[in-house]
């Protein structure tokens, strides 16, 4: 079954059910009401009957009390003895079916009779003319009632038709109202499955209401879809571009060294030394290609010295380059929560680079800042000029390409030092001057000792 038929279904029936309740509910009551105002009316007039035959003994009772006698009625006199009738006073012979008992207290009832208006009787005893007590028992049926309570029986059933129609349409309005926006999710979804054309669904004059909420929550998540697959499409072109060039070199050797290669000590050593260095770049491309896709994911974070990452990781070049790096730091002991590998990987990247883009001395400065840690790596080299600082963060962005090729750049590693540095709640930043070197800074939050 459809969702909106479902909805229709179901509020129909719950709106039946509650006016069905109500109306009966609505007829039970006025039935009691009118049916206790009759009691309440026979018994004054009961009681009425006793006062005029106690205040006028003279006169025949029977006689009085025919006076009395109710239009659709019946008057009784019972005696004790096994119910024996006295008197009984009718217009329709009819009623005279109808049961009599003698009572010794005042009573009421209400006598149903098959396919007949009810009938309502008071019994009373009284003392009669040759002074035994009987019951004087009036009868009247509820004719004009009984006619009443089928007006209204049939006045309910039509009112609760009538109260189901706008039910009706407001169930159909209701389903509407909650399928359009969905019918219009499901179309966008099947439109972008088949086609990668990122569809979004129009939000703009709509309530802000849960319905909105999913729509938005959509569209936002189509955005970032885009936004990643488009990532990923600039990314796998990048990359195979990059890797391009060195293969078409090792190629081209290739052939150079199987034309012309024998007997040529020269070229043959050209050849293998082109070849083995392109190989190098292609083999630190994919590695580094690798580590950005692994950075991706966040690393499990502890609890690590900071100073402690720096120190290692300047005794590591120190170790392989003849070159000063100067390191300098407040304090010895700086916790911070991330993962010692990543954050070496993003110190590795920024020494690196001021060692390959400067002649001179590097320094690294470590420094506590409010609840922060700075960590500035600066070199005196040829710096970056203002309109470059932004896009060397980018993948694959290299300032100057061919001068950057010769020194092994592949224009990934700031990019990779941005990934992780953003997984720890860090920023990266650069300031730099042409000519006069750059100080790369990151700042990440520190955790007290504990
Ligand atoms: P690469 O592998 O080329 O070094 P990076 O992403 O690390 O890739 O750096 C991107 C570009 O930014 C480099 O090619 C270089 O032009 C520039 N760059 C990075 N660090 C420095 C620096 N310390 N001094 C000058 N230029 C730099």
């Amino acid at each position: 079954m459809k969702l909106s038929a479902k909805i229709r279904l179901f509020s129909s029936l719950f709106m039946l059910v509650l006016i069905l309740l109500v109306n009966t509910s609505i007829y039970y009551l006025f039935k009691n009401i009118s049916i206790n105002s009759e009691l309440d009316e026979m018994t004054s007039q009961t009681n009425e009957i006793v006062k005029t035959l106690n205040s006028n003994p003279e006169i025949a009772r029977s006689e009085l009390l025919r006076a009395y006698l109710p239009t659709d009625g019946m008057i009784r006199v019972i005696e004790e003895n096994d119910d024996r009738l006295l008197l009984t006073l009718t217009k329709k012979d009819s009623f005279t079916e109808l049961p009599a008992s003698f009572v010794k207290t005042e009573s009421n009832s209400i006598i149903h009779l098959e396919n007949q208006a009810n009938f309502v009787t008071i019994s009373k005893p009284i003392i009669w003319e040759n002074g035994e007590i009987v019951t004087l028992q009036v009868y009247k049926q509820l004719v004009a009632h009984t006619e009443t309570m089928q007006t209204l029986f049939y006045v309910l059933i039509v009112a609760s038709a009538i109260m189901l129609i706008p039910t009706i349409i407001a169930g159909v309005f209701l389903s509407r109202f909650i399928l359009n926006p969905i019918k219009a999710l499901t179309a966008a979804m099947k439109e972008n499955i088949t086609n990668t054309k990122w569809k979004k669904l129009y939000v703009e004059y709509r309530s802000r209401d849960e319905l909105y909420e999913m729509e938005n929550t959509f569209n936002t998540m189509i955005e970032y879809l885009k936004d990643n697959f488009e990532k990923q499409e600039t990314f796998v072109s990048d990359a195979s571009h990059e890797l391009k060039t060195p293969i078409s070199i090792v190629k081209s050797y290739a052939e150079l060294l199987e034309r012309r290669g024998q007997g040529n000590p020269e070229l043959f050593n050209e050849s293998i030394q082109a070849i083995e260095s392109e190989a190098d770049r292609m083999q630190k491309l994919v590695e580094q290609m690798l580590l950005l896709a692994r950075n991706q994911e966040k690393d499990a974070h502890e609890q690590i010295n900071i100073v402690d990452i720096c120190m290692e990781t300047v005794a590591k070049f120190t170790g392989a380059y003849e070159r000063e790096i100067i390191l300098e730091t407040a304090k010895d002991v700086l916790y911070m929560n991330g993962s010692q590998d990543q954050l070496q990987q993003v110190i590795y990247i920024l020494i690196d680079n001021a060692l390959k883009y400067s002649d001179g001395t590097v320094k690294l400065t470590i420094r506590e800042k409010n609840t922060h840690v700075m960590v500035n790596v600066q070199d005196s080299g040829q710096g970056i000029p203002n309109e470059e600082q932004e896009k060397i963060f980018d993948r694959f962005y290299r300032m100057e390409k061919s001068r950057n090729r010769d020194l092994g750049g592949t224009g990934l590693g700031l990019s990779i030092a941005k990934t992780i540095v953003a997984a720890h709640d860090g920023s990266l930043r650069v300031t730099s001057e042409a000519g006069k070197g750059s100080t790369f800074m990151m700042e990440f939050p520190i955790v007290k000792e504990g």
